[in-house]
């Protein structure tokens, strides 16, 4: 299909009923120029809501349960009654009701099993972005326009990693065809869940926390979109975190591996799974403010002119950094890296940098903190019988370190620049624990200590000149 365009509207785009009728105004006006499928996320708050409300029900609190869901339906109950003209509301109410009512039942028999299988969960969870489309789609057909809310599992097929699938991406584009693209040729704008899909033989997964932005890279990929607009609370991609540096700016154009880099590295505004499909088809994306219309947003495609040098700085606070060592030569560290991955990919745990020395035998790694009990319990298991016959020394972990990441392409080969970066921490008096640089030259990592995080930043995008003037250098 001809210049088709994906919209991405997320959570606080969807927030109330205001914000709805913005991203229905928005998608409306680009719709009269050409095919648009809209994916939207929960309404904001809603999927952590939801994920609270199982918690509650596995441990058996009725109380706390029935409370999260009164709050589910006053939310979404409310929002209707704000949004549709009275004569509108009766048959949404009631897909309202049955929705909820379908969260419930599942609730309930968690309630019963006290237990909380992962499957059941991303049915439930994903309920949060069906509430969503019901409203938008509603609204926009109150607006006279065709539309149609449809359930990702039925377009979006995935592997069986309930809770953080990935996209098996033949099928997906064999139901795409099947099931949405008629209604776009049928000249509907239909919305589309976010976050969610099912599996071959139909059980229902979630793509991860924050995948709305992927389900709507994969639905772009597969039915070769010429855009892709994902609309946020932010003015697009920037320079780094404006609350950690007030003079932080926003940048014209990304190119995907920046973007990616960014994004893997605790840029908080793309999915990091986002850009790879996106990336393979040469599809632009926009990130977008819907709070701030007139401003242009960020551009990320391929790299054209690049401008020399580093284009933003990012970190992560919540990280841990696990050292393993041999105990003497009866483990080679070779093997130990070998066997403590191997315990990693088991855990399903995330590496965000790796440092080896092979002189001592050692290497360290950094994981996500909320993964760590889950690594930690992954390698103790995998090292068992080294641990118990001191082949290695005990593991050690260190929680008070953050990860800063310099990324830019055009870092590439521009000599003395990593010496200035190291420089401007030390002279900040924070101490670097960790150093990594991936052999494409995009990204630097530093591990330093946590309470020089901040600081460390700051004096990096200083010293790479990233402040606000950017904007009027970089190249369109
Ligand atoms: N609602 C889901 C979440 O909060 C997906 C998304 O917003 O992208 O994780
Ligand atoms: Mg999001």
């Amino acid at each position: 299909m001809k210049d088709l365009l994906i919209m991405k509207f997320g959570g606080t785009s969807m927030g109330s009923a205001d914000r709805i009728r913005v991203a229905a105004r928005i998608s409306m006006e680009q719709q009269r120029q050409r095919p648009v499928a809209v994916v939207v996320s929960a309404m904001s708050k809603v999927t952590d809501l939801l994920l609270e409300s199982l918690l509650r029900a596995e441990a058996g609190d009725r109380a706390g349960l029935d409370a999260n869901v009164q709050k589910l339906q006053d939310r979404h109950v409310e929002c209707c009654h704000e949004l549709l003209p009275k004569t509108k509301q009766e048959p949404v109410l009631a897909g309202i009701h049955f929705l909820i009512s379908e969260f419930q039942r599942i609730a309930n028999g968690m309630m019963m099993l006290a237990d909380r299988p992962p499957r059941s969960a991303d049915e439930a969870v994903a309920i949060g972005e069906r509430l969503a489309a019901l409203l938008m789609a509603a609204y926009l057909e109150a607006e006279h326009i065709h539309s149609v809310a449809i359930n990702a599992s039925s377009i979006i097929v995935t592997d069986a990693v309930f809770g953080n699938a990935t996209p098996l991406m033949t099928p997906t584009r064999e139901k795409a065809r099947r099931n949405l693209m008629p209604w776009l040729e049928g000249g509907a704008l239909p919305v589309i869940t976010g976050f969610n899909g099912a599996t071959a033989d139909g059980r229902p997964t979630t793509l991860g926390r924050g995948g709305s932005d992927f389900s709507a890279a994969i639905l772009a990929a597969v039915l070769d979109a010429s855009e892709l607009w994902i609309w946020t609370d932010v003015d697009g991609i920037m320079t780094a975190d404006p609350r950690i540096v007030p003079d932080a700016a926003v940048l014209d154009t990304v190119t995907y591996a920046e973007a990616a880099e960014l994004a893997y590295n605790g840029a908080k505004v793309l999915h990091p799974r986002t850009l790879a499909p996106l990336a393979d088809r040469q599809i632009p994306v926009w990130s977008k403010n819907s709070y701030a219309l007139d401003k242009p947003g960020t551009r990320i495609g391929m790299p054209g002119n690049t401008p020399g040098g580093a284009r933003a700085v990012t970190s992560m606070a919540n990280v841990a950094l696990v050292s393993l060592e041999a105990a003497g030569a009866e483990l080679s560290g070779t093997r130990l890296m070998a066997r403590a991955l191997d315990a990693l990919t088991r855990a399903n745990a995330e590496v965000l940098a790796v440092s080896s020395s092979s002189y001592r035998q050692n290497f360290c790694f950094l994981v996500r903190r909320e993964e760590l009990s889950g690594v930690m319990k992954a390698l103790e298991e995998t090292l068992s019988i080294e641990l118990a016959h001191g082949y290695i020394r005990p593991i050690s972990v260190d929680e008070n370190v953050g990860l800063l990441a310099v990324v830019g392409e055009g870092m590439r080969g521009v000599t003395g620049l990593a010496g200035r970066i190291f420089t401007a921490i030390s002279q900040e008096q924070v101490n670097i624990i960790a150093i990594t640089q991936g052999s494409s030259e995009l990204t630097i990592c530093i591990v330093v200590r946590r309470d020089g995080l901040e600081k460390a930043v700051r004096a990096v995008h200083t010293e790479c000149g990233l402040g606000r003037r950017v904007r009027e250098t970089a190249v369109p």
